[in-house]
């Protein structure tokens, strides 16, 4: 017996061949240094929580006023009846943060990339694209219909070589870079490549869903390259190092206005909660009142990169609080994390087509939230799987 769906069984059977298929764990409790994970408590290296802020008491303090005051929900899009005035001081209070004329508040860092790209370019346009963009930024360039072009990874000089080659084909050109690579936890050459360019009058956007709450004292890679006010399109996202949820769209006024007219996701999906919209309020008060938590957060991943140097293991090309365990093989991968999570430690297995094939690691995300001893603890059980495995 055959039967039309067919094909979705003999794929995931496929996926679970080649070690592919995601086992999804379940989450006992909120994101913090240590977590229930599928019944038991561990320590946590996958949340992107940063600043440690996803379970901070006054961003909940934040969000129950908001439900007191506005209700739970806008009922409405933004562009209808759903703008509220605590998105518009969301928007007015990251826009004075990032020092950039204005910032549109939308659902999320996808929807963030999705409601930006279409309307800057089209189909008699090109888009030049770091090979390894995020999936929202490559989502968004396919929505525009443009001419997708593939420059190398954090390569100046290619994405000028491509620019030189193509753009005289188009309308008009946008240059779209992550600021941090999350596999890698490397950083674009924004400088370069914003030289690069503004010499052939290319649009410039930087999604920095990374880099934000910890680059540049925590105002991000734009902050951290001296580039404020240049870049004409910075996308980010509220829900990691200010742990709600929620993407932001920054940059010029002309652009940012443009986009409250055009940009899809601001035009047919429902605002964002009031509870969450203050809670990021929160998260911003917070920033701005003190780099303590910045602070921590550096102190933590020079500690524990330390270590795991001493330990012998190769962490790749990390510059920031990201740290790839390189392993090479996704099953060696798997298996290490699998120990580990026997050792009370949750960090994640990444393999193809994640991360290239023979490049399979453990990911760590180090956290303002860990203490000096949580670090020492998941430093001793990647020594003792380590060993076990014969990685080091
Ligand atoms: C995580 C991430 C996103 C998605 O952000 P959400 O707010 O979770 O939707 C977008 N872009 C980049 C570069 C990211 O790393």
């Amino acid at each position: 017996m055959t039967d039309k769906l067919d094909f979705i069984r003999e794929d995931v059977e496929n996926l679970k061949e080649q070690g592919l298929f995601i086992n999804i764990r379940t989450m006992g409790s909120p994101a913090d240094a240590w977590m229930i994970v599928d019944g038991r408590r561990v320590l946590n290296f996958c949340t992107n929580n940063y600043l440690g802020l996803a379970n901070h008491p006054k961003m909940k303090e934040a969000a129950k006023r908001a439900i007191d005051e506005w209700g739970v929900g806008p009922a409405a899009v933004r562009s209808i009846a759903g703008t509220q005035a605590l998105h518009l001081q969301l928007e007015r209070r990251l826009a004075e943060f990032k020092e950039v004329e204005d910032a549109l508040y939308v659902q999320s860092g996808f929807c963030a990339n999705q409601a930006a790209i279409p309307p800057l370019v089209g189909r008699e346009d090109v888009i030049f694209s770091d090979r390894l963009n995020h999936a929202s930024i490559i989502d968004g360039c396919r929505l525009s219909r443009a001419t997708i072009v593939v420059y190398e990874h954090c390569d100046p000089a290619d994405a000028e070589a491509k620019i030189k080659e193509h753009l005289p084909n188009y309308r008009r050109g946008l240059l779209v870079t992550d600021g941090v690579f999350s596999m890698d936890g490397d950083i674009a050459p924004l400088d370069r490549l914003y030289e690069v360019a503004e010499k052939y009058g290319v649009i410039t956007m930087v999604d920095d869903a990374h880099g934000e709450g910890v680059l540049g004292g925590g105002r991000g890679i734009v902050h951290h390259f001296g580039l404020h006010g240049k870049f004409d399109v910075e996308i980010g996202t509220l829900s990691k190092a200010f742990g709600v949820v929620g993407g932001v769209i920054a940059g010029r006024k002309l652009i940012v206005d443009y986009l409250r007219q055009k940009a899809r996701p601001f035009l047919f999906s429902s605002a964002v909660t009031p509870a969450d919209t203050a809670a990021c309020l929160a998260a911003v008060d917070l920033l701005e009142e003190s780099e303590e938590l910045v602070n921590r957060l550096w102190e933590n991943t020079r500690y524990f990169k330390a270590g795991m140097k001493e330990l012998g293991f190769d962490t790749g090309r990390t510059e920031t609080p990201i740290v790839p365990v390189m392993l090479g093989e996704a099953p060696l991968a798997r298996e290490f994390s699998r120990r580990l999570f026997e050792e009370g430690v949750f960090a994640m297995a990444l393999g193809f087509p994640t991360v290239p094939h023979g490049q399979a690691r453990i990911r760590v995300m180090n956290t303002a939230a860990h203490s000096r001893q949580d670090l020492d603890i998941g430093l001793a059980a990647f020594e003792k799987v380590g060993r076990e495995l014969g990685v080091i």
